[in-house]
């Protein structure tokens, strides 16, 4: 729909007026939705190699009352997620993946200070396992048990070789799952797992530093 919605401008203007909009590596424009801890969530249409920092000071209205920005994950729910230090890495496809994020569907979770890394993945993890059609065994089964695992983790209940079997399971449905569900929990596990490692660690001590994980919880 994005596509076709974007082929009566490029007839009435020329191929050289749309591609003009993006940048070598991402020509165009692509609608973008800027979501989460922003003070204007909401659509737009922008050009492809605009700075993300840009898309949600200047779309967004900024990190909602005046909190700081702790991880965006660009490019919807499959996505890696990326930290304060990518901010400025422009809208393209090339480099959103060089830094770990992704272009994707365009959809800019953007998160403040006051959310739980772990508790954001669990609610991922709940939602991968829940879309799984369950046509093939590495994502029917890996989704199950990823979800399981990070519960463990958000009860204090889990160890570092909890997480490294996590990390493994998931790359290995990368390299067996049918289609692109079954690839997606490694990009958020990896990046989270690489980027917010003292959450991690505080977590298998039994202890969340904002207090969202509760021992006694084992489901969404
Ligand atoms: S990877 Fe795709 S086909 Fe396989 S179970 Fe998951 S959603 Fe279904």
């Amino acid at each position: 729909m994005e596509s076709w919605a974007s082929v009566p401008s490029i007839i009435v203007q020329g191929s050289d007026w749309y591609k003009a909009k993006g940048t070598e590596d991402s020509k165009g424009t692509k609608i973008f939705q800027i979501v989460g801890h922003v003070n204007t969530p909401g659509v737009v249409e922008a050009n492809m190699g605009l700075p993300l920092s840009t898309l949600i000071d200047q779309i967004g209205g900024g990190c909602r009352q005046g909190k700081q920005i702790k991880a965006v994950q660009p490019g919807g729910a499959a996505c890696g997620f990326i930290t304060r230090e990518h901010l400025n890495t422009p809208l393209e496809y090339a480099a959103m993946s060089k830094v770990g994020g992704g272009v994707g569907s365009g959809t800019m979770l953007v998160m403040d200070d006051t959310v739980c890394v772990i508790d954001v993945v669990k609610c991922l993890l709940y939602f991968f396992q829940h879309e799984s059609c369950g046509f093939c065994l590495p994502c029917r089964r890996g989704t199950r048990v990823l979800y399981e695992m990070i519960c463990k983790v958000a009860a204090g209940q889990a160890t570092q070789a909890d997480l490294d079997r996590m990390l493994t399971l998931s790359k290995s449905m990368v390299d067996s799952a049918n289609c692109a569900l079954g690839w997606s929990p490694y990009s958020f596990l990896q990046t989270t797992m690489e980027r917010f490692k003292d959450e991690y660690d505080a977590h298998l001590a039994g202890n969340c530093p904002l207090g969202m994980c509760k021992a006694e919880e084992h489901s969404h």
